[in-house]
């Protein structure tokens, strides 16, 4: 038996980078898998096929996660299509690094609705399916940013740190519905979004690392697995860091 199998899941943001690596995973491990892109509609369109590749069913779909209506009409649409929605990873996730003092009212803005306010709204809408079916895993990607700020990144920190407060509130709300809510908090995983930085702030991420590399998206895909299948039954709450000792 896998993981997740038969399991439904939706993933938001897995056109590139952590969100691909989780919804691949997902589908290697049984979970039929719904998921959203935003910009990157080619690769966001390529990759339903690759998860069917599985033999389960896969559907993309294009939605902004930071519009409210967007996101409830989404989970309505993924529910109408697949039956059911068992697991929720909000995963879409955007920086617009400056310092404070040079820090724009739109740069804060959106990095606060893409991050934080996506996740507000894609659990609203989903807890609903959820709570009727008393059962759900609700998994949100968070950062070692979030837990100890980052300068420069002010309005990034601020996002991961409100979705760790969220996710145990959610906690608290939902846990006598069988509903349970963790968050995920990597380090430094290459991606698109660390290849930003330039090498030698990256050469000095990697040495203040205890494992003295960076991570990959597939070892913050394998925690999301296990905090989306039973395995992790009785865990709610929590924020699992995958960040090879980063912060230890
Ligand atoms: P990435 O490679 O830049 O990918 C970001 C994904 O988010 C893309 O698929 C993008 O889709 C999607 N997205 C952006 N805005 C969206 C919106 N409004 N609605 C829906 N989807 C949207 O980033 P990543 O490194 O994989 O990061 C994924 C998550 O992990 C983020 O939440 C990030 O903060 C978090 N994280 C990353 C690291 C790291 O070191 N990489 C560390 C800690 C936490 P389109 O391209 O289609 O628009």
């Amino acid at each position: 038996m896998k993981l997740v199998e038969n399991k439904v899941a939706l993933v938001t943001g897995a056109s590139r980078g952590i969100g691909r690596a989780i919804a691949l995973r997902l589908a290697q491990e049984g979970a039929n898998v719904a998921f959203t892109y935003l910009s990157s509609v080619e690769k966001g369109e390529a990759l339903a096929s690759e998860l069917e590749q599985y033999g389960i069913k896969a559907k993309g779909y294009r939605s902004d996660a930071s519009d409210f209506q967007a996101a409830d009409q989404l989970v309505t649409d993924v529910v109408a299509d697949f039956g059911k929605l068992d697991i929720l990873i909000n995963n879409a996730g955007v920086t617009r690094d400056g310092l404070l003092m040079r820090m724009s009212e739109e740069n804060w803005d959106t990095v606060i609705n893409i991050n934080l306010k996506s996740v507000f709204n894609l659990t609203k809408a989903a807890t609903k399916i959820m709570m009727r079916a008393k059962t759900g895993s609700i998994i949100n990607i968070t950062s070692v940013v979030g837990i100890r700020g980052n300068a420069g990144q002010a309005n990034y920190a601020a996002s991961k740190a409100g979705i760790i407060g969220f996710t145990k509130s959610v906690a608290l709300e939902l846990g006598s519905r069988n509903i349970r809510s963790n968050a995920v908090a990597p380090g430094f995983i290459e991606t698109e979004m660390t290849d930003a930085i330039d090498g030698k702030a990256t050469e000095d991420w990697k040495q203040s690392i205890p494992m003295k590399r960076g991570g990959q998206p597939e070892e913050v895909a394998d925690a999301c697995v296990f905090l989306a299948s039973d395995l992790s039954r009785y865990i709610t709450g929590q924020v699992l860091q995958v960040d090879g000792g980063m912060l230890t």
